[in-house]
């Protein structure tokens, strides 16, 4: 594609302001903006598909953290899948599908080191920002390698109709789990954990005190909680751990609207008396278990042994929108959103 042939103009979502508490749509803007053409080295994207993720709610808050926060005026960024349609890196041709963290925009100007190719024969490109891609390593990585499951291990799995709790029961059923157990937020979701993904047991934690029902569910107690959501599901796992019982702790979704810091468990002797550990990850420390992860992964989805699904918002004007129903619940499995 030649320079004259370059889109002039793309839309892109800004971050209009920060939120405290819940973020509404407010704190978003909606802008065309001019589309740089590619530096040496650099490629032109048009992005086709991105994703909405909870750790972006961290980054619209003015404070330290593993990455750095959005800036006011600046574009969103995220993970995202596009077509080429402009090369200056022998590396990548116009056509060619590559996933990049700069979503959040029509047109993504950047450079090649930082996209890797996608092929779209071997899965949907909407697949790379879930099952095969950062969720899905997350869920690898913090049940195998944090949480070190082994068979015969009873497992509670918190957020399990989402995008990382999804694949985080079915790979245990896989590995030989004794029971995996999982908590959402609907009835509906709850049909779908147990009787499309496979999960031995599942509860609504809006239905009774997640202790309670945890409890009900777990009479043998848990081996491994993988925590999404912290509050009380946290406090509920570890009075129902067994003695070295293991937590990866991957989010805390309960908490990230909070506009005040919230307390902790208030069980934490137990910590002592059941020799019970946990740890925190970030995924993007694990990057050297990619290859091993979709060497496991991918026939598991190819063969459909893995099921995984997706709640697809069409627009990326409805970005924002997409982003806050995440945050409400309203997804099953991986949110994404359809640029076109
Ligand atoms: P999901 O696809 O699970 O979407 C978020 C879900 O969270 C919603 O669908 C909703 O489901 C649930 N939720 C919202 N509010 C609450 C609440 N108050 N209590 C319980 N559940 C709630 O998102 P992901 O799979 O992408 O992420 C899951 C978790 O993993 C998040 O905490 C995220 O921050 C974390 N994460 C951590 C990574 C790491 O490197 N450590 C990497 C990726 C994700 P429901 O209807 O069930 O309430």
């Amino acid at each position: 594609m030649t320079s004259q042939q370059l889109p002039d103009k793309g839309l892109e979502i800004r971050l209009a302001s920060r939120p405290s508490g819940w973020p509404a749509h407010e704190n978003f803007d909606a802008v065309e903006a001019p589309v740089t053409a590619p530096g040496d080295q650099q490629i032109l994207v048009r992005n086709k598909v991105m994703s909405v993720d909870p750790a972006m709610r961290g980054r619209m808050n003015d404070a330290k953290s593993y990455v750095p926060p959005f800036q006011i005026g600046e574009p969103l960024s995220g993970g995202a899948v596009g077509e080429v349609i402009a090369s200056r890196s022998a590396q990548f041709s116009v056509g060619d599908h590559v996933l990049h963290q700069l979503g959040w925009r029509e047109y993504a100007t950047l450079d090649a080191n930082k996209a890797v190719t996608v092929s779209a024969d071997q899965a949907p490109l909407g697949a790379y920002l879930g099952v095969l891609g950062m969720p899905g390593l997350t869920a690898y990585v913090g049940l195998f390698d944090i949480a070190q499951f082994t068979e015969g291990d009873t497992v509670f799995v918190s957020g399990a109709a989402g995008a990382v709790g999804s694949l985080v029961g079915q790979l245990a059923k896989h590995h030989g789990a004794a029971k995996v157990i999982g908590s959402a937020g609907s009835a509906e979701k709850v049909r779908y954990i147990t009787e499309d993904l496979g999960f031995d047991a599942a509860f609504n934690y809006k239905d009774a005190p997640v202790g309670q029902q945890l409890a009900k569910a777990a009479p043998n107690g848990i081996d491994v909680y993988f925590d999404n959501v912290g509050g009380d599901h946290l406090e509920a796992a570890i009075a129902a751990l067994n003695t070295f019982g293991r937590i990866a702790a991957c989010g805390a979704i309960s908490v990230y609207n909070a506009a005040e810091p919230q307390p902790g468990p208030r069980n934490m002797f137990q910590f002592v008396a059941k020799r019970l550990s946990m740890r925190g990850f970030i995924v993007l420390d694990h990057a050297e278990r990619r290859h091993q992860f979709f060497t496991d992964v991918a026939p598991m989805v190819q063969d459909g042994s893995l099921r995984y699904d997706e709640t697809t918002v069409d627009g990326l004007r409805n970005a924002p929108e997409a982003f806050l129903g995440m945050l409400r619940g309203e997804n099953t499995g991986k949110m994404l959103v359809n640029i076109g």
